[in-house]
Formats: structure tokens, sequence, C-alpha cells
């Protein structure tokens, strides 16, 4: 092998470029798209076929490109939005590193047409493989239009990574409603195969942009959040405390317009949110952050999805200031501490269980004298010894043997933290994790209805569930499956589904939640590559929101009732998400602790 040093060729450096710039086909809508925008246009259309990954064309009303400079779009270096070095601290524009076209151009065909409005004729110029094989003079209207095919065609290792056609289409849908969620003014509309698939009209102003494209749902759930510090500002708005998401795709922060992804901007969120949100649920938000230029070096990532700040502490702090702030509002407005984690309205509670005794405690066993607690565990709670049915093993993970759960000859003692279910038995403590242990038997019901007989249930009217247009496209591919486990649903136009059936384990959860929180899985691109584990992940989000939850009081009843359905269930050691149901101490390990022995 040569050891000498060569200089690559101009068509090998667009290569490796392209392989930072152009990830997948949602990278070349996006690059294409803030070209438009940078050219001023109010108007900008977007056509995919196959999710993008056979051709994507962008067609805008900007000011359009001098025949001249048109070679020049495709060169390296070669941009209009800065001339000295120092402008880069300065860049208002999503451009000025010269890098997208010539990316996208080596790895796919390139068609573009654009025309200034002042000449009469526009330009029309073809790139194969980077390389110009025609400019001539065409016509056509005022602006420019790029068609990009073949894509990915001589990059074959990048072909095979793209998934599956929604999913990449609901990616470039994804980069849309981003932009349009911070140009109001300007008019997008995205179609798929011909059929139009996102809309959102010019509007005056960014809160009816919001509101259209993050549907009713966050509209009607949410505050405005405005802060000012320095010369950094803060506006947009956040959910409230009631909204929330299975994951924190949804928390949007726009630097200076500009979409990103900060780590410490969302741990600001997070942070603020942590007290009055269950755990492993997140907020929404759209968070628009503008500073002077100079103040964030936007130039720190290929494809200018992160950003530095000067003053990072400052961002942290204005983000965490602002949120607390204005949560804190919607609280003391709404009176008492609704938004306490505990007691939580009973509304909320989804445990099957038989109707309250009139004199069965709210409060914990605490309150009790030793003799009327004996009395209680003797009348309600004595866990009546399973028969034999009630098989002592299951077989888990193949061939690994464990141990299940069984309550026989255990006595309850009591509820600890309002969260925990504390027995004695066989010489040992035990606590259970009452909202693990629910988990657990409702995924395993859900799981068992797959292929089975579906229990489902079925509303008189349909329920209808606004959803971003990518949702929408995501669902499609999962009607099978979702019908499987007896939820039904049907698309309702661009951006809602219709829910016709819902599985009759999970009749207590809010649909417009469940199908929010499948959203959220099914949009997921970090995690879960076989539909598989997708399936497993939607069932195991599924049974968190219809579980019981932490901090919530239970009745003998309850108790007695959670405690025989989880014997009957199989895998019961441990939640879907793999954290133990139980914890046992031995007599032995307490007393050690007690120095007895
Ligand atoms: P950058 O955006 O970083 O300047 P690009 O490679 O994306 O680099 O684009 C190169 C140049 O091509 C831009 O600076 C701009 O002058 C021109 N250009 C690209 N797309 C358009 C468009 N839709 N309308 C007008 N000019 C465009
Ligand atoms: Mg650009």
């Amino acid at each position: 092998m040569s050891k000498r040093i060569v200089v690559l060729s101009e068509e090998i450096a667009n290569k490796i470029a392209a392989g930072e710039v152009v990830e997948r086909p949602a990278s070349i809508v996006k690059e294409l798209a803030e070209n438009s925008i940078d050219a001023g246009a109010t108007d900008i259309r977007v056509e995919l076929e196959k999710g993008g990954c056979q051709s994507i064309k962008v067609i805008d009303n900007g000011l359009g490109i001098e025949q001249e400079d048109v070679p020049l779009v495709f060169e390296r270096h070669a941009t209009s939005k800065i001339h000295k070095f120092d402008d880069i601290f300065n860049v208002v524009s999503f451009g000025f590193r010269g890098e997208a076209m010539p990316s996208i151009a080596s790895i796919a065909r390139v068609e573009l047409l654009t025309r200034r409005k002042k000449d009469v004729s526009g330009t029309k110029a073809v790139l194969e493989a980077g390389k110009i094989k025609e400019v001539m003079p065409a016509g056509c209207p005022e602006g420019t239009q790029i068609s990009v095919t073949k894509i990915f065609d001589n990059v074959p290792a990048r072909r095979k990574f793209l998934k599956m056609e929604a999913t990449e289409q609901s990616v470039c849908l994804d980069v849309i409603t981003r932009l349009a969620l911070a140009h109001p003014e300007i008019r997008f509309r995205v179609s798929a195969n011909g059929k139009e698939v996102f809309t959102a009209p010019e509007v005056s102003d960014v809160s009816k942009r919001i509101s259209m494209v993050m549907g009713d749902d966050f509209s009607v759930h949410c505050v405005s959040a405005n802060e000012q510090k320095d010369n950094m500002r803060l506006t947009g708005f956040i959910s409230r405390p009631e909204y929330t998401r299975s994951n924190s795709k949804s928390i949007y922060l726009f630097v200076n317009k500009r979409f990103i992804r900060d780590n410490s901007v969302t741990h600001a969120v997070l942070s603020a949110y942590r007290q009055i949100i269950e755990p492993r649920r997140y907020p929404a938000s759209v968070l628009f952050l503008d500073m002077p230029p100079e103040d964030v070096d936007v130039n720190v990532h290929p494809a200018k999805m992160e950003v530095r700040f000067k003053n990072a502490h400052g961002v942290y702090e204005l983000v965490s200031r602002a949120i607390s702030q204005n949560l804190a509002e919607v609280e003391t407005s709404k009176g008492n501490f609704i938004y306490r984690l505990a007691p939580k309205e009973k509304k909320d509670f989804s445990f099957t269980r038989p109707s309250l005794r009139e004199n069965s405690p709210a409060v914990p066993f605490g309150m009790f004298s030793r003799q009327k607690l004996q009395q209680a565990i003797n009348d309600d709670l004595l866990i009546r010894p399973l028969t034999e049915k009630s098989p002592k093993v299951f077989e888990h993970e193949g061939s690994r043997i464990k141990e299940s759960i069984s309550f026989t000859g255990m006595r309850y003692v009591g509820q600890y933290a309002n969260t925990y279910l504390v027995f004695e038995g066989d010489g040992a403590l035990v606590l259970l994790d009452q909202h693990a242990a629910h988990e657990r038997i409702i995924l395993e019901k859900l799981k068992k209805t797959s292929g089975e007989k579906v229990v489902s249930q079925s509303l008189l009217i349909p329920e209808i569930v606004n959803l971003t247009p990518g949702q929408v496209t995501l669902f499609s591919d999962y009607f099978d499956f979702l019908q499987e486990i007896g939820l039904e649903i049907e698309i309702f136009g661009r951006d809602a589904i219709a829910v016709k059936a819902v599985p009759a384990t999970l009749k207590q959860v809010k649909i417009s939640e469940m199908i929010s929180d499948i959203a959220d899985q099914l949009g997921d691109q970090n995690q879960m590559p076989s539909l598989q584990e997708k399936r497993e992940k939607i069932l195991a989000t599924l049974a968190c929101r219809a579980a019981i939850k932490a901090n919530r009081v239970l009745s003998h009843e309850e108790v007695a009732a959670l405690c025989r359905e989880l014997e009957a269930t199989p895998y019961n050691l441990t939640c879907p998400h793999g954290r133990p149901i139980t914890i046992n101490f031995s007599l032995n390990e307490i007393e050690r602790m007690f120095k007895r022995k």
C-alpha cells in the first residue's frame, strides 16, 4: 500500500463532506428548504416520491440565481452568504459554508431551474455525480426549483441504511415541521407521491402556526413563557403539567429561528418540570431563544444542529427561570397545589377494583391501632393461598427457569411511601413496587391478546385525535399491529386519526394520551431497529400509562386484587423496563443491619 500523501480529488472530498451533511433524504430536504428561506421565499413546496428515497423536489419563489452564478452554486465553499471570515460570526441565515449543494450533487442527480425577477429568461442546470452536465437558458417561473433524484445511487452503503419509506418520509416532515414552526410568514406545503400531506398557510403570528403544527391538544394545554436577560430573550409556549409525552422529542428549541438540539437547555426544561410531572413523562414546548448572532457559534456541527453559546450558563438560567416562573403561575392560578404529585385525583385511578367499602381506610395504616390493623388484614388481606392452578415457576427467556412471585403465606403489613407494598412471610420482609407490578400485569394482558382473541371495546362515536402529518404517516404502517392489540384506528385527513375501538385493558387511559404515546414511540429514531422491538416498546409505554401510579393510597381490596393478578402473570419478577418488582430482605440481613449478628 502506498504511504505517499495525496490530495483528495474534488469528487472524493465532496463525497466525504456529503457523508456529514447528507445522511438521509431528510437532510437534503433540510438543506434545500433552508436555502429557499435564505433566498427570501414566502412560499416553499416540497414534493417527495417514495418518502424522499426516490426523488425530492423543492420549489420556492425566492430571489433566484443569476445565470453566471449557477455553476458556482455547486462549487465547494461557494456561498453568497459570507465574504470575509468575520462574517461567520454574524450570520443570521442558515447557510454560509457553501457545502450543501456540492455535497448533494455528489451523491445524486440534481436538476436546477432558476430565474430572478428582473431576468427575462431563467437557467437550467443538470449535474450527475457532482459534475455539471449542462447549463442553459430556460423558461421558468420566478424563484428556484431543485429536483434531486438517484439519491445515494453511487453510495450503496448509505442506501442500505435507509429505513422504511414511511419512516424517511416522516423524518422529512419533521424537518419541514421545524422550519414551519419558526417561520409563520412562509407558506409551506409538502406532497408525498402526489398527495398533499402537509400545509401551513402563511400566518401573521407564531402562535397560530404553533397551534396548527403542534395540534389542538397542545394548544389548549399550554401557556406562554417569556423572559429576558441582558441581550437574550426567550419566548414561546410550554405545556401545562397535565399534558405530557412519552419522550422528549416535543421539546423544540430555536436559536435565532434555527432549530437546534442542546442537551443543556433540554436539561433545564426537564428539571423545571421534574417536581410536577410523573417520572419518565416529558413536557412539550416550543421555545425561541434570540440573541445577537455573535453570541452563538453555529459553526460547530456539519448539519448545524448544535450550537455553542458564549454564555451557556446564562442560557441555562434564562430557560430554567422562564419555565419555572410560568409554571408557578399556572399553579397559583389553579389554586391549591393541584399539580402536586400526591395525592392524585381519583379519576386517574386505573386499577380494576371492587367498590370501596364505606369504612375502608383512605389513610395509611399508620393511623390505625395495632389491633384494628390486624383485623383489617384478617378481613381483607389474608392473601388466600392460591390454588395449585397458579404455576410456581414460568419459562423465562427461553431456557432459563426463574421462580415467580407467590403470595401464599404472606401477610400484608401496609403501604410505605404510598408506593411500596410491604409484606412479611417465610421469614423475609418483602417490598413490592405497586406501579412496576401493575405495569407487568397490563403488559402481559396486552401481549396475550396479540394473535389471540382481541379484547377490545368499540367506541360509540369515534374519537378524533390530532397529530402532526409526520405522525399520521407513521401510523399507517402499524394499523395491523394496533388492530391486533385491540386498537382500531383510521386515517382522518392529513393531520388526524379516528380511533374506533380501544383495548379493554386500557379503557381508563385517555385516548389522546394513548395515541400521542404511540406516536412518540413510532417517531423515535434513536432506537428499535426491528419491528418487534418497536412493538414491545409501544406495549410497554401503554402499560406504563395505564398502570396504577406511585404515590397512590391503595385500599385493601386493591392490594389483594393486585397480588392475585400478579401471581397469575408470567414474568412477574420485573417490570417491562427491567426493574425489579419486589425486593426481599431476609431476617438475617435485617439482624445484621441492627448489629444483632
Ligand atoms: P450555503 O447555503 O452555505 O451558502 P449551499 O451549498 O447550500 O451553501 O448553497 C450555495 C449557494 O447557492 C448559496 O449561497 C446561494 O447563493 C445559492 N442558492 C442555493 N439554493 C438557492 C435558492 N433556492 N435560491 C437562491 N439561491 C440559492
Ligand atoms: Mg445552504
